[in-house]
């Protein structure tokens, strides 16, 4: 356990937020069950639409846009294109990673250098495709970014203890409809055993209320998994050095299982090409590849006051 008398006032609050608190009690096997039969009975209607030897993938994207506005969830990823903005998200994510498992003290210039590197040498993917090609100007730029953000990182988090069995990137499957569905997740950093898990989204920019929909998918992912809830989910933007945290509650379980239901009926439906996506502008309209050829999105994106984009 960190010393909170050499610790910063940040480092200090995230602490204090994350702690245990005295009398903290699980949530009951009782619970789980239920959850896990309200998911089940949520999805059954789907069982004979959706195509066997098929699998609907439902990530905390696939969520988050299908509810934003379903015609960006059908056609938007299309014509995604990577951008400085767009992935510093990634890039930081594999610098947690590397710096939870580095041995030594490594600068944060060191932790994004290795970071880029890594992307570089395996151009396989989209992420070290767009890297690798960069020009050297924007490379820096880029690098600038990171060792920016990933300073915030160090500054804002305590030293993560071994005994907090810190974890990061850790991914997790749920399967419904015999492997029909598939519900998956990737945490950016969890803390704590199985049964009182604290679930972490680190975030570039600033924490949004979709962000709380995000962790507690993940929630109702990690119960259905392992049997257990977790304890406490957390989004932390470094950008304003602020968490927000919520205890796990069987009512928060409840409300990630209609959420998700939800969310899966309407995939389907638009997978299966069974109805038209409908168009919801908002915030997803910001970084949203369709906007130029969207009236709503264009007049929602003229009329906003705030001229800071969102980042993740
Ligand atoms: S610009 Fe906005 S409203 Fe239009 S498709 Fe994209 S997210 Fe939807």
């Amino acid at each position: 356990m960190s010393d909170p008398a050499v610790l910063n006032p940040m480092q200090q609050e995230v602490l204090a937020a994350l702690a245990k608190p005295p009398g903290w009690e699980p949530i009951g096997d009782d619970v789980v069950a239920s959850v896990r039969e309200q998911l089940r009975a949520g999805v059954a209607h789907l069982a004979g639409r959706l195509p066997e030897g098929e699998t609907l993938w439902v990530s905390k994207h696939a969520l988050s846009t299908v509810h934003a506005c379903e015609r960006n969830h059908r056609d938007g990823g299309r014509d995604f294109e990577w951008s400085i903005a767009t992935i510093r998200g990634t890039v930081l994510h594999r610098c947690i990673e590397l710096a939870v498992n580095w041995r030594g003290d490594p600068s944060p210039a060191d932790v994004v250098d290795e970071s880029l590197a890594q992307y570089e040498a395996s151009p396989d993917g989209s992420a070290g495709e767009w890297i690798a090609a960069l020009p050297p100007g924007e490379r820096a730029l880029l690098r600038g970014q990171m060792v920016d953000l990933f300073s915030k990182f160090e500054e804002c988090f305590p030293p993560l203890q071994r005994s907090w069995r810190p974890v990061v990137e850790s991914s997790a499957r749920h399967e419904l409809l015999d492997g029909r569905i598939t519900l998956a997740t990737r945490s950016d950093l969890t803390l704590g055993a199985v049964g009182s898990r604290v679930i972490i989204d680190v975030k570039s920019g600033v924490v949004r209320p979709v962000h709380r929909e995000d962790l507690r998918f993940y929630a109702l992912v990690e119960t259905l998994r392992t049997g257990k809830a977790p304890r406490l989910l957390a989004s932390y933007s470094l950008v304003t050095a602020r968490p927000d945290v919520e205890e796990v509650t069987a009512g928060v379980l409840e409300a990630a299982v209609r959420r998700t239901v939800d969310g899966i009926s309407a995939i389907a439906d638009l997978s299966l090409g069974l109805r038209d996506p409908s168009v919801r502008p908002g915030p997803t309209c910001l970084w949203c590849p369709l906007r130029e050829d969207c009236g709503p999105g264009r007049d929602w994106l003229a009329a906003r006051d705030d001229p800071e984009s969102f980042e993740d």
